[in-house]
């Protein structure tokens, strides 16, 4: 999946960045914010966004990497501590295949609750033969050529 160039100028996220948008923010550092999801899958529902607009994840710069992840464990520890469900879900959405509907990179972090009929329609697989050390080879030979 690449990326593609950056529409800051349309983009929702871009524009509560910059201000130009409201949001009901809750957590805010020097490169992420994060902000209550407009329709949330249960009450609490918070999305952090980097503030560099890059479509997905592999696009987020990499200093910006540590802001991003300590602003979702700080908000996370707040959902948890003040709506105290019985757990919560941190994913991200990366291109339209897996769901992506607004093009800036984000985490969702949302609380759940016991029988909340949320889930993914899961048909899992089974590896053949030696399917499953191939596809490790697949990765693993892609990480060692890289840096
Ligand atoms: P995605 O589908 O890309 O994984 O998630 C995008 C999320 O952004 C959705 O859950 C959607 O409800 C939320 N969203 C879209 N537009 C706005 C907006 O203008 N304000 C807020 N707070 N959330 C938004
Ligand atoms: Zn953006």
């Amino acid at each position: 999946m690449s990326e593609t160039k950056p529409v800051t100028a349309e983009c929702v996220f871009c524009k509560i960045l910059r201000g130009e948008s409201t949001a009901e923010i809750v957590f805010r550092n020097r490169n992420a914010i994060a902000i209550l999801d407009i329709n949330p899958i249960h009450y609490g529902h918070i999305l952090v966004i980097p503030r560099s607009h890059a479509e997905s994840f592999l696009g987020v710069p990499e200093e910006e990497l540590a802001d991003l992840i300590h602003a979702t464990r700080k908000v996370t520890e707040a959902m948890v501590k003040s709506l105290d469900p019985p757990g919560y879900n941190i994913f991200s959405n990366n291109g339209e295949a897996a769901g992506q509907s607004v093009f800036h990179c984000h985490f969702h972090i949302t609380p759940r609750y016991r029988d909340d009929n949320i889930r993914f329609l899961l048909k899992l697989k089974r590896y053949e033969g030696d399917e499953m050390r191939r596809y490790a080879e697949r990765i693993r030979s892609t990480l060692s050529g890289s840096a």
